[in-house]
């Protein structure tokens, strides 16, 4: 039987939470389950390692002293180059039926970006990149900020502008916000990140098997 276009057509799916919820971590177990099904996956992040990416990264640690509105702006021109760039831009890898995972997409720059300026604003900044592409699936990891601060805070020694405990919090609730504002164009698994690895793995596994559209009998619970 011909594949429908739909079916051909590739898939798009986002991690999203604040930092230590587990996004790398379960990104490379999903990509080794799928993989072990015998299917292929593009694994990628943002900000990118591009150009602009590196200079977002370079403000991100205090190198360079910028505006957040100058920021948010650059994240959403990160996102673009992401998307469309000649080389290995995400739109054209859907188009040819790939799958693509990213750890963060628009909804890390809504609840960021959300603390310093009006969250419409940040919306309308990177409706150019939704109209190109919207996740299938943005899988929100939901984990404890204090929890989180305690496993970051063991493994790093410099900490970025954003890995404060505080700040931590109000950007869960903002994502939160965001999803709720957003829950009639955007299809949102929050998924528990204060189980263990093995379970929160096995919720998302769920999630993404139902999106990338194989029987879930197949799945290896
Ligand atoms: P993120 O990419 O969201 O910043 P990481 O995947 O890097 O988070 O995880 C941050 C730290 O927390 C790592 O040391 C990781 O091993 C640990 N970790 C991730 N998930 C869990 C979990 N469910 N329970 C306990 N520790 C975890």
């Amino acid at each position: 039987m011909e594949k429908s276009d739909e079916q051909q057509r590739g898939r798009f799916i986002v991690f999203e939470g604040i930092d230590g919820s587990g996004k790398s971590t379960q990104i490379q177990m999903i990509s080794k389950r799928i993989q072990a099904l015998n299917l292929k996956v593009y694994t990628t992040f943002e900000p990118t390692a591009g150009p602009i990416g590196s200079l977002i990264r370079q403000m991100l640690s205090g190198k360079i002293k910028t505006d957040q509105r100058t920021l948010a702006l650059l994240f959403a021109a990160d996102r673009m180059d992401h998307l469309i760039n000649d080389e290995n831009g995400i739109r054209r890898k859907i188009d040819t039926g790939e799958l693509v995972i990213c750890d963060r997409y628009y909804f890390s720059s809504y609840a960021y970006h959300a603390q310093y300026m009006d969250m419409e604003w940040v919306i309308d900044a990177n409706s150019l990149n939704a109209g190109i592409l919207r996740p299938d699936l943005t899988v929100f990891i939901d984990a404890d900020p204090e929890k989180c601060f305690e496993r970051i805070k063991n493994n790093r020694s410099e900490f970025e502008m954003y890995e404060k405990i505080d700040i931590m919090k109000n950007v869960r609730i903002n994502y939160l916000k965001a999803f709720e504002h957003l829950k009639n164009y955007e299809r949102i698994a929050v998924i528990d990140g204060n189980d263990s690895m093995a379970h929160v793995g096995d919720a998302i596994f769920h999630e993404v098997m139902k999106t990338i559209n194989l029987a879930s009998e197949k799945a290896d619970f």
